[in-house]
């Protein structure tokens, strides 16, 4: 069985990898999508998204990264997948992911999306709070691996410029 796990991953965190893992070995191949969405202001521009989390997955040959612009379904139809893999942290995840997975199958009845809890050491982590405390100066180490957190800091130290 094939499973799409969409994101932005705007960067890749142990979140997501430990959720990906988890999927790799449950699924034949799991597929993380990338959201191209140029009206989304990201950190990382899709190339950079795409190669932190290749960079990051190297050691799994059933774990594909691809990218994805435009509706979510037409991406599942092109692919020919119909089921998509969301994390699910806290209470306050639900609302959105519910909404989304509404309208995904209100879109296409063959979609299903199987959500997959958060890991407890995890359930706090997001990229948002990552790129916050990479922002000050914090240590991200253990957020993120360390090519990410080389290249946040890059990017922040750019952005200083
Ligand atoms: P989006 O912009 O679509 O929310 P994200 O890259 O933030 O994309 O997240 C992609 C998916 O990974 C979402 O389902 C999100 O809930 C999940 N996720 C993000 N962080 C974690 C985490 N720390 N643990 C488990 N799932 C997570």
């Amino acid at each position: 069985m094939v499973v799409i796990y969409p994101g932005s991953f705007d960067p890749v965190t142990y979140g997501h990898i430990d959720i990906i893992k988890r999927c790799a070995r449950k699924f034949n191949t799991v597929i993380v999508a990338v959201l191209n969405n140029k009206s989304k202001k990201n950190m990382f521009t899709i190339e950079e998204r795409v190669e932190l989390l290749e960079l990051a997955l190297v050691e799994y040959d059933n774990i594909e990264v691809d990218t994805f612009s435009g509706l979510l379904v037409d991406y599942t139809k092109e692919k020919g997948c119909t089921t998509l893999i969301r994390g699910l942290r806290a209470v306050s995840d639900y609302e959105y992911e519910m909404q989304m997975a509404l309208v995904n199958k209100k879109l296409d009845d063959d979609i299903e999306t199987l959500f997959m809890v958060a890991s407890g050491k995890y359930g706090y982590l997001s990229s948002s709070i990552v790129k916050e405390v990479a922002g000050f100066g914090g240590d991200i180490s253990c957020f993120v691996p360390s090519i990410v957190e080389k290249s946040l800091i890059k990017k922040i130290e750019e952005g200083m410029d």
